[in-house]
C-alpha cells in the first residue's frame, strides 16, 4: 500500500486490461464475481492508474477491484438487528420464521416437490391441499385457501363473492392499513358498491338491518387493527350480525388482519380476536395475514364455508395471487407448530419474542452495558440501561405496550461537537456490518433489546465496541 501511495503522486501507464485479468491476484475475484464484472472493474482501475489515484502494481489494482466489486455486489436486502421495539415491523420484514419453517422452505427451494401432484394417485393434485387440513383444524372452518397476502385475500374474496353488488360495512371499520390498503378503495377496485352504515363511533344492528336489500352480496366486518375508538362507542358483534344475516341469506365475512389462531392470553399477552372465534360466531369467511401474529411467511388466508371457499378458489384471480411452493412449505411447517400451543413459546419466534420475560431482556442490557460503559464514556457518549415499552406492530393491538428494557445512547456533554448529532449516531449504527436499527426519542437513541436473540448479543456488543467516536 505504501508503494502504491508513493507512486500515486504521479500518473502511470496502466498495463493492458488483459494483462491485469491474467494476474494471479485477480483469480479469486473472477471466481467470485465472474469475468464480465471483473473486466469492468479492471477498466476502472486502469483509469485510476492513469489519473494517479492508485499505483500500477498488482496488489494495488487487486485491492481496488476487490473494494469496487465488494460494494457494487453488496446484497441490497440484508440482515439487520431490529432494536426498534416493534416486534412485527413491516419495514423490517415482519415475522421471523421458525427453524422448522425455514428448513421446509429450503428443501422446497432446492428440490422438486409434489406441489400439485397427488403421490397416491400419480396425477395432478391441488396446491392448497398441503395446508387446508391444518387451516381447517386450527380455525374450525369447513374449508380454507391461501394467497399472496391478506390484502390479496380480501380483494379476491370481494371480487369472487360480491363483484357488481353491494357490501355493507360499518363507518367505524373503514380502515386504512398503510401502504395504501384502504377498505373503500379495495371495494371499488373489486367492483363492489360500498354501503356505509352507522357513524365513526357508533353503529347499531338496526343500521345494518335497514341497509340490507336485494343487491346486498355481503356484510363485512373489518378488525380495526391499527387504531381504537374510545369513549362513547358501539359496534355490532359478529354473532349478532350472523343472527341478522342468516335469515336474509346474506353471508357475513370478517377481515381479521393480524388475526392469530391461538388465544394470546395463554402467553400472558392481551387478547387478539382469533380466526376460530370468528368461525365459532358463525362468520361465513374470515381473512387474515400469514406474517403478522401467526408468525409465518407473507401470505393471506381465507377460511370459511365450503361453498364460498370453492367459489373463491375457482376464481381466475386466485391463480394470479397464488402462493409458491417455498411459502407453502413454510406455512405448512408453521401451522403444525400450532398443534400444541406450548410448542409455540419455544419454537415460534414471534410468540417467543412477544412473551419474552422483561427480566431476561434487562439482563442482556446489563451485560452489554457492563462491557461497554467505560469505553463509551471515553468517547463522550453516555450508555444507560432504561425501562421502555415494546409494541407488537403491524397494526396488532396498537394500544397494548409490553414492558421491556433498552440500552440508550446520548451525548455526555450538553453541546456535542460539531456533527455529533443523535441522527448522525443513528446513521453510524445503520452503517455497521449488520445494521442496527433503533429509535430516536427524548434526546436519546433507544435500542430496545426485546428482539435481540441470545446468539446476537455478542454480535451487538462487538459492533458497538467497534463504533468509532
Ligand atoms: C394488515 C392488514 C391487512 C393487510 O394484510 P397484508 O398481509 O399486509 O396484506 C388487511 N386488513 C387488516 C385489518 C390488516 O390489519
Amino acid at each position: 500500500m505504501t508503494a502504491a501511495r508513493s507512486k500515486s503522486a504521479g500518473s502511470a501507464t496502466p498495463p493492458s486490461i488483459d494483462a491485469i485479468l491474467n494476474w494471479p491476484e485477480m483469480a479469486s475475484l473472477a471466481d467470485r464475481y465472474g469475468r464480465v464484472p471483473l473486466r469492468e472493474a479492471a477498466r476502472d482501475a486502469a483509469r485510476a492508474i492513469r489519473q494517479g489515484r492508485i499505483g500500477a502494481e498488482a496488489e494495488a489494482v487487486a485491492q481496488y477491484c476487490r473494494e469496487k466489486l465488494g460494494s457494487g455486489f453488496a446484497q441490497s436486502q440484508r440482515r439487520v438487528l431490529n432494536l426498534t421495539g416493534t416486534v412485527l415491523h413491516t419495514n423490517l420484514g415482519r415475522a421471523l420464521l421458525a427453524d422448522e419453517a425455514a428448513e421446509a422452505a429450503l428443501t422446497a427451494m432446492r428440490y422438486p416437490a409434489n406441489l400439485e401432484y397427488d403421490l397416491d394417485e400419480g396425477r395432478r393434485g391441488e396446491r392448497d391441499l398441503h395446508i387446508e387440513p391444518w387451516l381447517t383444524r386450527l380455525t374450525g372452518a369447513e374449508a380454507a385457501t391461501a394467497v399472496n397476502n391478506n390484502a390479496g385475500a380480501v380483494f379476491l374474496l370481494l371480487t369472487a363473492l360480491a363483484r357488481g353488488r353491494e357490501v355493507i360495512v360499518s363507518r367505524g371499520e373503514l380502515v386504512e392499513i398503510g401502504g395504501s390498503f384502504r377498505i373503500p378503495d379495495i371495494m371499488r377496485e373489486a367492483g363492489c358498491t360500498l354501503v356505509e352504515v352507522g357513524t365513526t363511533n357508533r353503529t347499531h344492528l338496526a343500521d345494518y338491518e335497514r341497509a340490507i336489500g336485494p343487491e346486498t352480496a355481503l356484510i363485512m366486518k373489518v378488525h380495526t387493527s391499527n387504531y381504537a375508538v374510545q369513549g362513547f362507542t358501539a359496534a355490532v358483534s359478529a354473532r349478532e350480525l350472523v343472527a341478522l344475516a342468516r335469515g336474509r341469506g346474506v353471508p357475513v365475512v370478517e377481515d381479521l388482519g393480524s388475526g392469530t389462531i391461538v388465544d394470546l392470553r395463554c402467553f400472558g399477552l392481551p387478547h387478539e380476536p382469533t380466526a376460530a372465534e370468528s368461525v365459532a360466531a358463525g362468520v361465513d369467511a374470515v381473512t387474515f395475514s400469514g406474517d403478522k401474529l401467526l408468525g409465518g411467511p407473507q401470505a393471506g388466508f381465507i377460511a370459511g364455508r365450503r361453498d364460498l371457499i370453492r367459489r373463491i378458489a375457482k376464481h381466475p384471480l386466485k391463480r394470479a395471487l397464488r402462493l409458491d411452493k417455498i411459502r407453502l412449505a413454510a406455512i405448512e411447517a408453521t401451522l403444525k407448530l400450532y398443534a400444541d400451543p406450548e410448542l409455540l413459546r419455544t419454537k415460534l419466534p414471534t410468540i417467543a419474542l412477544l412473551a419474552r420475560a422483561p427480566d431476561a431482556i434487562a439482563a442482556a442490557a446489563r451485560r452489554i452495558h457492563e462491557a461497554l460503559d467505560a469505553q463509551f464514556q471515553q468517547q463522550g457518549l453516555r450508555l444507560d440501561v432504561e425501562q421502555c415499552r415494546s409494541q407488537i406492530g403491524s397494526g396488532a393491538l396498537p394500544l397494548d405496550l409490553m414492558p421491556s428494557w433498552a440500552l440508550t445512547l446520548r451525548f455526555e456533554r450538553q453541546r456535542p461537537q460539531e456533527g455529533a448529532s443523535l441522527e448522525a449516531l443513528a446513521q453510524r449504527l445503520r452503517a455497521l456490518p449488520v445494521p442496527v436499527i433503533g429509535r430516536l426519542a427524548e434526546g436519546r437513541l433507544w435500542l430496545d433489546l426485546r428482539c435481540l436473540a441470545a446468539d446476537e448479543e455478542a454480535l451487538l456488543a462487538q459492533q458497538l465496541a467497534a463504533l468509532q467516536p
